[in-house]
């Protein structure tokens, strides 16, 4: 199947780094230092996630004024779900004080032990994208996420979908994905949304490779599947992090590269608080 890519073609291609709030003095310096590098590359934006229900807020916070004050435009992520409505006016009063104008909209997920979060306001990420363009207007610049290979609980595929098509319905100007290692999960999930006419931009979000297990964890987790063919030679690496890396550089420059050429609008890199991979990504592209 030729995938045509024409609704994606039109955008601008954009490209943004990925952090999340350091907890320690010491990871915000390092972050710091990240940050620096990483802003050679002169990004368009750099995005801080935000912990469901109250952990990292306040370093999220922190982060992106951070960012603005070293003069980059900075995303912060949003999870509405335990939140009451009263909190996110509360949170989007104080961005805007704060010269946000781009944010990452999501429902997010209850942490593990964080007890029962669904006495909240939200249950789903489109109501969110509601309350925000109830409440701001065209103030803020909305992005939120989209699963190529589906979200782990969704009910099934075209669920889905129609539920992704609520989110920018709701107003969402942009989405960012979830990583992914199979281009085709990317192509075929465009393609069906131009049968939907969703003519938002969808960025690919891109995992570098760095670390097996933790990869491995994550993507359990998140329902991104690890090809066989990368699974097999990533656990071959074992403790050989120089070959693991090499292999991760390489596999995931030929991803973007393909996203690239195939018209993609740019690419959204999780960069896990580290510079350098996505530094030789990028330099390997020649972005
Ligand atoms: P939704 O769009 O609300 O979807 C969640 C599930 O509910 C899906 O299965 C969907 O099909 C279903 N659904 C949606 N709407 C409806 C509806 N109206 N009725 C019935 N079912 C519905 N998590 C964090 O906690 N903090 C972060 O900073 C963070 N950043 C992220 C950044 C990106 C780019 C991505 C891709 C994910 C991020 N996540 C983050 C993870 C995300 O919060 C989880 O994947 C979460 O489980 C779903 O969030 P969502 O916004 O996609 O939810």
């Amino acid at each position: 199947m030729v995938y045509k890519m024409e609704t994606q073609k039109q955008f601008p291609q954009t490209f943004s780094f990925e952090f999340f709030p350091p907890r320690t003095a010491e990871g915000v310096s390092k972050l710091k230092a990240v940050r620096k590098k990483l802003s050679l590359l002169q990004p368009k934006y750099f995005s801080v996630t935000f912990g469901a229900g109250g952990s990292t807020q306040q370093g999220t916070l922190d982060t992106v004024v951070d960012i603005q004050k070293a003069g980059f435009a900075a995303a912060p992520h949003i999870s509405c779900i335990g939140t009451s409505k009263q909190t996110i006016t509360e949170l989007l009063k104080t961005y805007k004080d704060n010269g946000i104008k781009h944010l990452v909209a999501l429902r997010g997920d209850i942490p593990s032990g964080a007890g029962n979060l669904s006495d909240g306001d939200f249950t789903y990420a489109n109501e969110l994208v509601t309350f925000i363009r109830e409440q701001h207007n065209d103030d803020f610049y909305i992005e939120v996420a989209a699963y190529p290979e589906f979200h782990p609980q969704s009910l099934n595929a075209k669920v889905d979908l129609d539920n992704f098509k609520r989110k920018v319905d709701a107003g969402a100007d942009s989405a960012l994905t979830q990583y992914f290692f199979n281009p085709d999960a990317y192509f075929r999930f465009i393609d069906d949304c131009e049968k939907r006419n969703i003519n938002i931009p969808i960025v690919p979000g891109i995992m570098p490779i760095t670390n097996y297990t933790q990869l491995a964890r994550f993507s359990d987790m998140c329902g991104a599947e690890i090809p066989r063919w990368i699974r097999k030679r990533l656990e071959n690496f074992a403790d050989d992090k120089e070959s693991l890396k090499a292999f991760g550089e390489d596999v995931i420059t030929e991803l973007c590269h393909k996203l690239l050429e195939a018209g993609s609008p740019g690419l959204h890199f999780y960069t896990l608080n580290q510079a350098d991979t996505s530094t030789a990504i990028w330099n390997n592209l020649g972005l």
